[in-house]
């Protein structure tokens, strides 16, 4: 990776790893054949396939005939909902959607959109720390829902969502329910890295993860579907993937994906103790620092690579590009929303409509010193107070 500057931005995307490169290359070029060719190399690739499959199946405590891959997590994020929406449409007219207002845009402009097709959608809004009350879950299902979908770190402020808590009360209503049983989905994309992110131990019937955000390629992802739920297939075609996903399977990033997947399990421990400790003092001097710093979200129920910073009267908007002058690369508020100058979603769902537009989100990973953390500070502080 280029040392050169400060990269601040392991929330968008990570390098991929000198081992999860080292793992895919022979896929480009020895073993290329497509894994539905019934011919030896073709049997090659099919191997390779499998074995990633069954890896990373054995990593999440799963069956390999629960892993789906798709090219992206919102690719995947699409099958879950538009899969669960579209099978239940079968026997129901208006199915209803639980989800959260703080999500990532793959979920909001998901609901969004199945809304315009009579879907009804409830967001339930957080607390002042960016955190989702169990309750006001369990309490806006009724007999037509279908769906909760819950992320399990949010993207921008870092906050962990009571996950088990939430899957505890929709497993015990679907237990005393005869109607049609909820299905619990949570977007992993960010806890993936710190924390642990066995499906059955959470109690979560969907699950996604994505490869670029640990170490592994881009356009790569896995849904996790657990064996009793019924999906509608998103894409239709040679019936790979169990028939949930057609496509000709992206091999060597499926490869890279599984040793992504292996590696950020076993660094897991030392990397969210290492993090949290750097982040902490980060986030300490920042506040201490910098004139009109606040932190957003929750600062004890937080992932370890995260800290989201807002500037009072400060645009993240300059403070973006005066921070990348100095070599510091952070982002402002989402990855994916970070060219539009809009007003975050997640800052003004925690009632914080004043940081909306002042704030930058710094995130930690594997390459991040204390080093950089001090001149990161530095040049936070520097900017800041020259407001
Ligand atoms: N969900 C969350 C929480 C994310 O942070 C992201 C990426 O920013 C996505 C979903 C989408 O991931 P992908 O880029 O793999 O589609």
């Amino acid at each position: 990776m280029n040392k050169q500057g400060i990269y601040l931005d392991y929330a968008a995307t990570t390098p991929v790893s000198e081992a999860v490169f080292k793992e895919m290359q022979p896929y480009f070029g020895d073993v290329f054949a497509n894994p539905s060719a019934l011919h030896t190399m073709g049997q090659e690739a099919q191997a390779a396939l499998d074995n990633a499959r069954h890896e990373i199946a054995d990593i999440l405590g799963a069956d390999w005939r629960e892993i789906i891959f798709t090219a992206s997590a919102t690719e995947s994020i699409n099958l879950a909902i538009r899969g669960v929406v579209k099978d239940a449409k079968r026997s129901l007219e208006n199915p209803h959607i639980v989800t959260t207002s703080i999500e990532h845009s793959a979920v909001l402009e998901t609901c969004r959109d199945l809304e315009k097709e009579g879907v009804e959608v409830s967001y339930i809004p957080v607390d002042g720390d960016g955190l989702v009350n169990p309750d006001d879950v369990a309490k806006a299902i009724k007999d037509t829902t279908v769906l909760a979908s819950v992320m399990y770190v949010n993207n921008e402020i870092g906050t962990i969502q009571p996950i088990k808590q939430i899957s505890d009360l929709i497993n015990s209503y679907n237990e005393n329910s005869d109607v049609k049983k909820v299905v619990f989905h949570t977007d992993a994309v960010q806890a993936t890295n710190y924390l642990d992110i066995n499906p059955h131990d959470l109690g979560v019937d969907l699950m996604t993860i994505s490869g670029h955000k640990i170490y592994g390629p881009k356009g790569t992802a896995i849904l996790f579907k657990s064996r009793d739920v019924s999906l509608a297939p998103a894409t239709t075609g040679g019936g790979q993937e169990r028939g949930y996903r057609s496509g000709t399977e992206n091999i060597p990033a499926i490869v890279g994906f599984a040793k992504a997947l292996k590696d950020a399990q076993s660094f897991k421990n030392s990397e969210s103790e290492r993090l949290t400790a750097l982040r902490d003092k980060f986030i300490k001097d920042v506040l201490s620092g910098a004139k009109g710093a606040g932190l957003n979200g929750s600062a004890e129920k937080r992932i370890a690579n995260n800290a989201s910073f807002c500037f009072e009267n400060f645009p993240s908007e300059v403070m973006v590009p005066a921070l990348d002058a100095k070599g510091v690369y952070v982002s402002s508020g989402s990855a994916c929303a970070a060219r539009v100058p809009e007003p975050s979603h997640v800052i003004n769902a925690i009632g914080k409509e004043d940081c909306a537009l002042n704030t930058i989100r710094c995130t930690l990973g594997r390459e991040t010193t204390e080093e950089d953390l001090k001149k990161a500070t530095e040049a936070i502080i520097e900017i800041s107070n020259q407001a």
